[in-house]
């Protein structure tokens, strides 16, 4: 089966009124600010010793490893979102930067290509003696699409061929006839490999991301033979009394029926599996993800497009079990269902997997940052009591407000690659056909019927429905457009160089033109207005409970906007919900408003914890921000589920 192409970071440039913001902050403040982390430049944040680290492991400067034991990687998060910048930005003295660091990381590598600065400060002779926690495999994998990308942006071979070199190694120590029947712990080089068999056409790199995967759940299980093993060394205090779920081990890939274990983990193979199935034809391995991908997204994701219910472990837990105020819902874990769903969609051509990749990038993604590119969320709650989330409850690993840096910080790196290869998840491009998945603002190129045609696209969303994509070339030929109707849209219309179409065609939820591309116009005007949304009753915490949507943005309630208790507040969800936009609010965002009540709280008495009384109500007007925007004002009270 075949996987529809992305188009090349370097062949688009976004222009977005909702993005730009975020696409901006990536270049201005975010690469720049987390180069500084990384160095240890900034006083007020916890060091992160990651380049320090190198530096140790290249023999250029004496010390000891300090940080988490997969510090490595957000180096490599750091080039690849760098990588994506540059493809579309270029800037010499950043690239210059990276090449410096480049040959650091060659200095680190060791001559028969390893690569991990905590073991080789540890000691070499520990290497690949703990999978289960030890992330060399994880750090590996980062480091590869990190080359990736940084071979394509600049075209410059050096860190690409580092990246082989230790993939190489790693081919070599797990190959199917070598003792070692390891795989990963944190699953992710899977990913990287099958990159640089993308790039390289090496097919061993590809063969062994297989390995990894069809390894997983056979018995007797590796991790558990590990541990036996003379020179293991438990890294990780929560890791005693170790569950093969969680990094999903319990079964084959092929016999999970239900999404289990670390949801990151999780993620990350199933996108592996997804480009596996495509690279292999495997028909059973695609069905597999297909069962994985439904129930996560049928029973075990939030509004938000957010996966991980648990603050333990930070996993799945069972199918409607979605607590809003003491969830996990990593924003690492929903880039990684972006990843997964993109991929699906590639494969499948069906547009009910963007569906869930725009929920999760609209929502939870860009909840991670704050907007000031500077602080971050690595656990995306839908409801919030500050002065309740405290050590030792519950809730102790809620934040009501975005951290600057953390000790584990896998987030805020994966955050910026994300939003710096955002021109990548807009469209598919194949032989005479454009799939047009997300509405952002852009100019594109593309290649139709081996011909040049540049694309743009204007549009106002999600603010407003109104999209408009123009094609050009110099000689006009004919192809396909296919433009995403997404799930929530009722009401549309489409036109063509001013002409409304009667009779639209629909398949895989997509609406097909056949178009002449040449100086076309077409329109889509989507109707865009707010909506109430309910959950599955089987979704215990929000029976009697709506949210608020308007296209792909959750709403939320902020203490500032209105008052505290939120939980206090009930909506009349036959009043009107009116929208508004404050150029002042925010950066300038949609504001929306309805009637509703509140639980009247003067009449209690403060020496009452209950009673018998009757509760009264007072009329409100309830005020909602986008989602992704809370916590960016004053700490307070945040909430997305209302009662009805
Ligand atoms: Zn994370």
């Amino acid at each position: 089966m075949k996987k529809l192409t992305l188009i090349p970071p370097n062949n688009i440039i976004i222009m977005d009124a909702f993005w730009d913001r975020y696409v901006r902050l990536v270049k201005n403040i975010i690469i720049p600010y987390q180069w500084d982390i990384l160095n240890d430049k900034l006083e007020s944040v916890k060091p992160s010793h990651c380049i320090e680290n190198f530096k140790i492991a290249a023999g250029r400067v004496d010390g000891e490893f300090y940080g988490a034991a997969f510090q490595d990687s957000d180096l490599s998060k750091w080039i690849e979102a760098v990588a994506f910048s540059l493809a579309t930005h270029p800037d010499k003295e950043l690239e210059k930067l990276v090449d410096e660091v480049v040959d650091l990381i060659e200095e680190a590598q060791q001559d028969d290509g390893y690569l991990n600065t905590y073991y080789t400060i540890k000691g070499l002779e520990y290497r690949f003696t703990n999978l289960r926690e030890g992330h060399e495999l994880y750090c590996a994998g980062h480091l590869m699409e990190a080359a990736v990308a940084y071979y394509k942006a600049t075209g410059k071979h050096k860190l690409l061929n580092i990246a082989e070199r230790f993939a190489d190694l790693i081919c070599d120590e797990f190959s199917e006839d070598k003792n070692s029947k390891g795989y990963p712990g944190h699953q992710e080089v899977e990913i990287g490999l099958i990159k640089l068999y993308e790039v390289t056409g090496k097919t061993h790199y590809l063969e062994q991301a297989r390995l990894f995967i069809e390894r997983r759940g056979e018995k007797p299980n590796y991790f558990m033979e590990e541990i036996k093993g003379p020179r293991f060394e438990q890294i990780f205090n929560e890791f005693t009394d170790y569950d093969l779920s969680y990094a999903q081990s319990h079964l084959p890939v092929r016999e999970q029926m239900t999404a289990e274990g670390h949801a990151v983990r999780a993620v990350y193979m199933y996108s592996a599996m997804a480009d596996l199935a495509a690279a292999y034809d495997d028909v059973s391995l695609l069905d597999a993800c297909k069962v994985l991908w439904n129930n996560i997204t049928h029973k075990r994701m939030y509004i938000t497009g957010s996966i991980g219910s648990s603050g333990i472990l930070e996993r799945f837990t069972t199918d409607y079990d979605l607590p809003n105020n003491c969830n996990y819902s990593e924003t690492c874990a929903s880039i990684g269902l972006a990843l997964f769903g993109r991929r699906m969609a590639q494969i499948t051509g069906e547009s009910a997997y963007y569906d869930v990749v725009e929920r999760a990038l609209y929502n939870t993604v860009l909840s991670g940052i704050a907007m000031d590119g500077k602080s971050f969320f690595y656990v995306n709650p839908l409801e919030v009591w500050p002065d309740n989330c405290l050590p030792r409850t519950s809730k102790e690993h809620v934040k009501p407000v975005r951290q600057k840096w953390f000790g584990v910080a896998c987030c805020p790196p994966n955050v910026a690659r994300t939003l710096a290869s955002l021109g990548e998840y807009i469209y598919f491009n194949e032989s005479n056909s454009i799939w047009v998945n997300l509405f952002i603002s852009s100019e594109a190129n593309v290649i139709i019927n081996n011909q040049e045609v540049s694309i743009s696209m204007q549009t106002n969303y999600p603010y407003d429905g109104y999209i408009r994509i123009s094609s050009n070339c110099e000689k006009s030929t004919m192809g396909k457009l296919l433009l995403r109707i997404p799930d929530y849209i009722n009401k549309y219309k489409v036109f063509v160089d001013g002409e409304q179409i009667n009779e639209i065609i629909i398949k895989n939820g997509y609406c097909i033109l056949e178009l002449e591309f040449s100086n076309q116009i077409i329109e889509l005007d989507f109707d865009i207005s707010p909506r109430i949304v309910r959950a599955n009753p089987f979704v215990k915490e929000d029976i009697g409970k709506v949210a608020i949507m308007k296209g792909p943005l959750v709403y939320c309630m902020e203490e500032v906007d209105n008052e505290s208790n939120l939980p206090a507040y009930y909506i009349d969800s036959s009043s009107d919900l009116e929208e508004y936009y404050d150029k002042d609010l925010l950066g300038g965002t949609m504001v929306i408003q309805c009637q509703g009540k509140k639980v009247r709280q003067d009449e209690w008495d403060e020496s009452k914890l209950y009673s018998e009384r009757k509760i009264n109500y007072e009329d409100k007007t309830l005020t909602f921000i986008p989602y992704p925007f809370w916590g960016n004002r004053k700490t307070g009270e945040m909430v997305v589920w209302i009662k009805e």
